[in-house]
């Protein structure tokens, strides 16, 4: 029996979970096994060839779209895609998938596996930069094959075994988006920081989850017996008994509080003096739509329309989104539904887009949100049409991620015309009046300039997530900076009291929306700064209200003041948790 290890990183998502590992290293696909009879060899053959020659049309509609891309993009992408190329054609990739197809009798799939594994031997022998990277071309191009060979994309972690934690060394958005809650009890990851995508998803699937601990995959074994604390952050590997017993213990306790919370469902969200306030919810998958009316959200004040775009080779069609947003606005029967239009980029990327739109530049401070999709119109207008006929089932609100400038506002809103013409012309029913058409506020600058944005906006939505990063230029998805992550800065604070003075004054909507607004710990802080409608994931809405509840919010405005006044995220803290001690 080994002994109790433990490994500490960031708690991103809380709770216990307890089960046994399901390893997977970095970069690999999970690929069906099989070995075939003599006569099944030929027809294995073909279906690599057929594969290997799928793969070589999809990189030359790439090539083929890479001369639209901006400067340098457009020649560094050709050169990679170039080299994709070369390895479909006659290369040791396809030349020794082949082999093993005759010589170890394994389906295509496997073949291909295997020939990755051995190239990454002999490049890892070689121990240089350069050659590494080289091989992370070729499984690129190897794990493509296999997707064609699988026809759908495998759901991550699908061959897991029910209750299993996923140890690995990163995780995606996407990866979370394949997720079963079903079957995965619990992550932990090498990489990763508390307010990057993952998490947030993590958070929304209820997930207790561990990013950022660094040495975590050193001493695993896949079938270990594991603890994920995602409260605290901390992964112990084969516990003790009593190690155990105390964490069994503690994840019995965490269901009853959570089942004491379900109770808050249906009572309104008012503080003690009698101020009310709505709690919508953030919603990143459509799975999560039950937990969003168990939750008891009256609406939904941020849909991340990026889930999409994952996992997939191609676009979503109009009809494709309209049918998605139909049947989430149905479901909310009657109560709004905020949707934003793509943000992919930074800590959300999506293949179809990067291949698609160049990938070698950081998208961070580059083509992210409304600035990629007003270049990309098509992508915009697609789903401003798709949003217009959902908003024929009940009441849409448009959201627009990452605006800097009023010229974007004015972009999108024509835009939005022209796909509302667009259906009139193809006789599909449009609302008379247009849904407000809303910005998200997590640029500084556009916290700065709130005054002339509201001239142009229906509605703000604070990106507190976005704010925080772009302010103190702190990455959000890094575990090395995590511990300056930190919307107590009073930069921040003065950006988002400016945005909502902004707002109040020219009285249009404004809520805030980043994970900020789902920690009960900074309500009383945001009740203070004028905030009266907060959206954050579904199982955070109980907590929240419950510190509402119990909260005066005429103290908070004061305490608030008291705040805006300090220099010091420490004394702000202080301010802020002795006032929360109170009530
Ligand atoms: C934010 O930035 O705070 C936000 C809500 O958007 P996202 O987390 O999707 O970037
Ligand atoms: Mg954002």
């Amino acid at each position: 029996m080994s002994a109790e290890r433990e490994y500490h990183g960031l708690g991103v998502a809380p709770g216990v979970a307890i089960g046994v590992a399901y390893v997977r290293e970095t970069g690999g696909l999970e690929v069906p096994e099989r070995k075939l009879r003599k006569m099944e060899v030929p027809d294995e053959e073909l279906r690599l060839e057929k594969a290997v020659e799928l793969a070589r049309r999809q990189i030359r509609r790439l090539q083929n779209r890479t001369g639209n891309l901006p400067g340098t993009a457009s020649e560094e992408l050709g050169f990679l895609l170039d080299a994709y190329q070369q390895m479909l054609g006659d290369s040791r990739l396809v030349r020794g998938a082949q082999a093993r197809i005759v010589d170890e009798r394994v389906n295509a799939e496997a073949a291909v596996q295997h020939e990755i594994a051995s190239i990454a031997e002999t490049f890892q022998a070689m121990d240089d930069a350069y050659i590494a990277a080289r091989f992370d071309d070729i499984r690129e191009v190897g794990n493509r094959i296999i997707r064609n060979l699988t026809r759908k994309p495998l759901r991550a972690f699908s061959t897991a075994p029910k209750g299993s934690l996923v140890i690995t060394d990163q995780l995606t958005p996407a990866d979370m988006a394949q997720i079963d809650p079903a079957l995965i009890a619990g992550a932990a990851s090498s990489l990763g920081g508390a307010e990057g995508h993952t998490a947030i998803m993590a958070r929304a699937l209820g997930l207790p989850t561990v990013l950022g601990a660094p040495d975590l995959m050193t001493q695993i074994h896949p079938g270990d017996a594991v603890i994920i604390d995602g409260t605290v952050g901390r992964v112990i590997l084969t516990p003790s008994e009593k190690t155990l017993r105390a964490y069994q213990q503690r994840r019995d306790k965490l269901r009853r509080e959570s089942r004491r919370l379900s109770r808050l469902r249906n009572l309104p969200a008012r503080s003690r003096d009698g101020s009310n306030f709505v709690l919508h919810a953030n919603v990143d998958l459509p799975m999560e739509m039950p937990i969003v009316a168990q939750a008891g959200a009256e609406g939904i004040g941020l849909l991340r329309s990026e889930f999409l775009y994952m996992n997939r080779e191609t676009l979503p069609t109009e009809d494709e989104q309209y049918a998605i947003f139909r049947d989430m606005v149905e479901a909310m029967q009657g109560l709004p539904v905020t949707i934003r239009s793509l943000d992919v980029g930074a800590d959300k990327p999506a293949d179809v887009i990067t291949s698609a739109f160049g990938t070698t530049e950081s998208t961070t401070l580059g083509l992210r949100g409304i600035r990629l999709a007003l270049i990309e119109s098509d992508i915009l207008e697609t789903q401003f049409r798709a949003m217009l006929r959902a908003a024929s089932h009940g009441p849409v609100r448009i959201l627009l991620p990452m605006v800097s400038n009023t010229s974007e506002v004015m972009k999108a809103r024509e835009l939005l015309q022209k796909a509302a013409k667009r259906l009139k012309r193809r006789k599909i029913a449009v609302p008379d009046s247009l849904p407000p058409l809303g910005i998200m506020i997590e640029v500084p600058g556009a916290a700065l300039a709130a005054d002339a944005l509201a001239r142009d906006s229906d509605f703000f939505a604070i990106g507190s997530n976005d704010l925080t990063m772009y302010t103190l230029a702190t990455d959000r998805a890094n575990e090395h900076v995590a511990h300056l992550f930190n919307p107590l800065h009073p930069a921040v604070l003065r950006l988002i009291q400016f945005a909502t003075s902004a707002a109040l004054r020219a009285r249009i909507p404004i809520s805030i929306c980043g994970e900020m607004a789902g920690e009960p710990r900074y309500a009383a802080l945001l009740v203070g700064l004028g905030l009266r409608e907060l959206s954050m994931s579904p199982a955070s809405i109980p907590r929240v209200k419950q510190r509402i509840r119990e909260m005066d919010a005429l103290a908070a405005a004061t305490r608030a003041n008291l705040i805006m006044d300090q220099t010091d995220s420490g004394r702000i803290a202080t301010l802020l948790d002795d006032f929360n001690a109170l009530a």
